[in-house]
């Protein structure tokens, strides 16, 4: 199976920049794989794991919510963040989903809910991916 180009960007660095066999990411619908020659698409991603395939070589990375765009051969994938499993660090998500936790479980006036629950959703993202080390 031929290659295509993947770019995953953040607001500070550009995380990814080569040739894939394939990308599976999280849509709103559920996960979507991306191969060669795949008509375009622009479709915005859930928080959740990209996996990448070079080869038999599988990478996975953490990523927040963003979206993807397939154009002509080329995926870029645009996102708030994004981490391989050794860049986490565990202690941090473990806090992140701690105080997520807390504020959902007081629900005391004035909490966003909302924020509360996507900070959890990331947490724990990032606390799988970490595992994959
Ligand atoms: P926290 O409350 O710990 O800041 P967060 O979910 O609010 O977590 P984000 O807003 O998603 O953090 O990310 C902000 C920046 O911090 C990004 O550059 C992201 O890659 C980095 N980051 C967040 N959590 C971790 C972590 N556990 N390990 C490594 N980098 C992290």
């Amino acid at each position: 199976m031929a290659d295509f180009h993947l770019e995953i960007v953040t607001p500070d660095r550009l995380f990814f920049k080569d040739d894939v066999r394939m990308v599976i990411v999280r849509g709103m619908e559920g996960d979507l794989g991306i191969l060669k020659g795949r008509a375009p698409i622009a479709t915005p991603l859930k928080i959740g794991k990209v996996r990448i395939f070079q080869g038999d070589v599988e990478r996975v990375a953490a990523v927040v919510d963003g979206y993807i765009t397939v154009l002509n051969n080329k995926a870029t994938i645009v996102t708030d963040a994004a981490e391989w499993p050794d860049e986490i660090d565990i202690k941090r998500a473990e806090e992140a989903k701690k105080r997520a936790e807390s504020r959902l479980k007081d629900r005391r006036d004035g909490i966003d809910v909302m924020r509360a629950e996507s900070a959890l959703k990331r947490a724990i993202n990032r606390l799988e991916v970490a595992n994959l080390k």
